[in-house]
C-alpha cells in the first residue's frame, strides 16, 4: 500500500510537471510579438517596398496574427541609410535594404548585393542558399548583432543612360556620371568624374548637362524617372549583375522567438524575395515595351571591348586593394569566384547557348 502510495504521488508529481511545462510553452505559443521594420526605400517604390508589404502581410497570416511587423518607410523614420545602426541598436527588430550602402562600415557587406563582373541573380542564389554565401553573411553580420538574409534581387541592371555614345575609352575621360559603390570606384579609375546627387535631381542634373550619364535599375525602375526623354543610349549592364538586397534582424530579438515563428519569417523572407525578383521581371519587360513604341530613338548598346576590358581590369584592381587590407574579404573573394567559375559553366551550357539557339528562330 505504501508502495503505492509512493507511486501515485511520483506519478502526480511527474503529470504535474508536464502539465507545467506544457502551460509554459502554450503561453509561448500564445504570445503576440510586436515588431518594427525599417525600410530604406519610400512608401511607394515598387517592387522594393510592395515586396515588403507582402513580406509582413505573409507573416501575419502564416503565424496566425502571433507575429506582426510595422512597416515603417523612410517617409517615417528618415533615416535610408541608418538601416544598419537602427538594426543593430535593436530600434528596430528588422530592416529591409541594400547590405552594399554599409561598406564604410565594412567592405565586406559588398559580397551580399552584387559585384561587377560577378553573378547573375539565379547564380547568386545559389551560392547564398547552397554554396558558402549565407555562412559568410553569418560571419559578416553576426559581430554586428545582425543576422542577415537574402531579401530579393532586381536580377541584371542596365549600364546606365548617356547622352553621347561611349565609342573608345577617350569617351570615359572627364564625362560626369552618377553611379555608386564599387562600380564608381571602377570608372573613376578610367577617368570618369564619379557624382552622387540625390534620386530627386537626376533627371534635372541629366536634363541641364551636370552630369552626362547615369546609371538607375533597368527599365522598371527607370521609366518613372523619365531618363529615356533626354538620354537616347541605354548601355547594357557590366556592374551590377544581381543586386540583392537585404534583410536584417537584431539578432537578441530573433533568439528570443519561438522556433515556429522564426521558420515562418525564414520562409516569407525567401518566398519575398522571390516575388521581387518576379515582379521586377515582369515590370521590365512591360516598361521595355512602352518606352520603345513612344521613344523609338533610343538605342540599346553595349561598350566595346577595349573599354569592358579596361573595367575589368580596374575592378580586379580595385578588389585586390580591399583584399590586401582584410583576410576575410581576400577570403569570400576567392570563394565567390570559385563559385562562380563552376557555376558559369552551366549557366553558359544551359541558358546561354538556349538563348543563343533560338535567336535564329526570333528574326
Ligand atoms: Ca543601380
Amino acid at each position: 500500500m505504501k508502495f503505492i502510495t509512493k507511486s501515485l504521488t511520483t506519478v502526480a508529481i511527474a503529470a504535474l510537471a508536464v502539465s507545467f511545462s506544457a502551460s509554459t510553452a502554450s503561453a509561448e505559443n500564445a504570445r503576440v510579438y510586436h515588431w518594427k521594420l525599417a525600410m530604406t526605400w519610400p512608401t511607394n517604390l515598387p517592387p522594393f517596398s510592395s515586396t515588403v508589404y507582402k513580406f509582413a502581410d505573409d507573416v501575419k497570416k502564416m503565424s496566425n496574427g502571433q507575429l506582426i511587423i510595422r512597416v515603417d518607410s523612410k517617409n517615417k523614420h528618415k533615416s535610408p541609410f541608418g538601416i544598419f545602426d537602427m538594426v543593430r541598436a535593436g530600434q528596430y527588430e528588422m530592416g529591409h535594404t541594400a547590405s552594399y550602402y554599409y561598406k564604410g562600415k565594412d567592405p565586406n557587406t559588398m559580397f551580399f548585393t552584387t559585384m561587377p563582373f560577378g553573378m547573375i541573380a539565379p547564380e547568386q542564389w545559389a551560392w547564398f542558399y547552397y554554396g558558402n554565401g549565407m555562412k559568410y553573411m553569418e560571419k559578416v553580420y553576426n559581430k554586428y548583432n545582425i543576422m542577415a538574409f537574402p531579401g530579393g534581387a532586381t536580377g541584371n541592371q542596365m549600364g546606365g543612360w548617356f547622352r553621347k555614345p561611349i565609342n573608345s575609352l577617350a569617351d570615359l575621360k572627364g564625362l560626369k556620371m552618377r553611379i555608386p559603390g564599387l562600380a564608381g570606384e571602377v570608372m573613376a579609375k578610367l577617368g570618369v568624374t564619379v557624382t552622387n546627387i540625390a534620386p530627386g535631381e537626376l533627371y534635372t542634373s541629366l536634363e541641364r548637362g551636370n552630369i552626362d550619364a547615369l546609371e538607375w535599375v533597368g527599365p522598371g525602375m527607370d521609366i518613372r524617372m523619365g531618363f529615356h526623354e533626354i538620354a537616347k543610349y541605354y548601355y547594357t549592364g557590366w556592374h551590377e549583375p544581381a543586386t540583392s538586397l537585404t534583410y536584417f534582424v537584431n539578432k537578441r530579438k530573433w533568439d528570443k522567438l519561438p522556433d515556429h515563428l522564426k521558420a515562418i519569417l525564414k520562409d516569407a523572407m525567401k518566398a519575398n524575395a522571390f516575388d521581387m525578383y518576379v515582379q521586377n521581371y515582369d515590370m521590365s519587360a512591360r516598361a521595355w515595351k512602352k518606352m520603345k513604341e513612344k521613344y523609338p530613338q533610343i538605342q540599346v548598346k553595349t561598350f566595346p571591348k577595349e573599354v569592358l576590358k579596361a573595367m575589368k581590369k580596374a575592378n580586379d584592381e580595385v578588389l585586390a586593394k580591399y583584399a590586401s587590407k582584410d583576410p576575410l574579404f581576400k577570403e569570400i573573394l576567392q570563394d565567390q569566384r570559385e563559385y562562380l567559375k563552376m557555376v558559369r559553366e552551366w549557366t553558359k551550357m544551359s541558358d546561354f547557348l538556349y538563348l543563343k539557339a533560338n535567336m535564329y528562330n526570333q528574326e
